[in-house]
């Protein structure tokens, strides 16, 4: 009896093993707000390599590993019309998968802000020009290389070992006839305050500007970076890999900025999202 049950076994097993396993896309919300991010994650899929293709909102985003697991980040940008959008994903093997998401309106919430001194105060003249500074310095910061596959291998840190937020992200800043979204967090930091890598990463951009003051960016491959601005002193080089928690820079007050703080944004794909939100996907 024992023998034919093991020869049952094994003209059995080389069958169940052939049972495929569909892959489940799993998708944790179908509505977000303008400004958050998105979580992807597959189960049963067995390789990076088994996807031929994903897009959202019409770009090409990139799954990777993580903890055994297989996940994608998603962005959506703050300025994303309201609707209804679809992820869009195709296996080598031919399986497709579609969902939808509801992009839902961000509340708007003024706050006004007044143009430093050290900017030419609050008069047209320099509201103006912060405008046009603004429209300049920001097109040195679009479409930065990421790395192709993700260089992190644990979760997203907070840059402060000290968290307040000073203004949150999303605010719609009104300076003079303008309204500038805010797009990034800031927290409260004094002058020369350590600010940490929030994961490993590559750096990619140190510059300073006339509005973001002294700015670092490091990429984290697969689509995100994150942007550290107002620094009073930079620490890494174009190039160099940084760790998560490594002390990258330091706070201050440079470009356009009212009293010293850290300003953090994060981008997905290009999109600026809710750094907050970004930290909550990890917990
Ligand atoms: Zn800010």
């Amino acid at each position: 009896m024992r023998k034919l049950f093991f020869i049952f076994l094994f003209l059995a097993s080389p069958l169940l093993a052939r049972t495929p396993q569909i892959p489940t896309l799993s998708v944790p919300r179908d509505t977000v707000t303008q400004g958050e991010p998105i979580l992807l994650e597959f189960t049963g899929l067995n390789s990076l390599n088994n996807v031929e293709s994903a897009e959202f909102l019409g770009k090409n985003f990139r799954f990777y590993n993580f903890d055994e697991r297989i996940q994608a980040l998603l962005g959506v940008d703050i300025h994303q019309k309201a609707g209804i959008y679809k992820i869009n994903i195709r296996l080598k093997d031919g399986l497709t998968y579609e969902k939808r998401i509801t992009v839902k309106d961000r509340e708007k919430i003024p706050e006004p802000l007044g143009i430093p001194e050290k900017l030419g105060g609050n008069t047209t003249t320099s509201q103006n020009n912060l405008v046009n500074d603004l429209a300049k310095e920001n097109a040195t910061l679009e479409n930065i290389k990421s790395s192709r596959v993700s260089l992190w291998w644990e979760n997203f840190s907070l840059p402060l070992s000290n968290i307040f937020v000073t203004s949150p992200f999303g605010y719609s800043r009104e300076t003079g006839k303008y309204t500038i979204a805010h797009k990034g967090t800031d927290f409260r930091a004094s002058e020369g305050t350590s600010v940490s890598a929030i994961n490993t990463g590559i750096v990619r951009i140190v510059q300073t500007g006339r509005t973001y003051g002294k700015t670092l960016v490091i990429d984290h491959g697969a689509g995100v970076h994150s942007f550290y601005l107002h620094l009073s002193e930079i620490n890494v080089k174009v190039g160099e890999l940084v760790q998560r928690g490594q002390v990258v820079a330091l706070s201050g007050e440079t470009g356009y900025a009212t009293a010293p703080h850290l300003h953090l944004s994060i981008r997905i794909n290009g999109s600026s999202i809710d750094p907050m939100k970004f930290f909550s996907l990890f917990r």
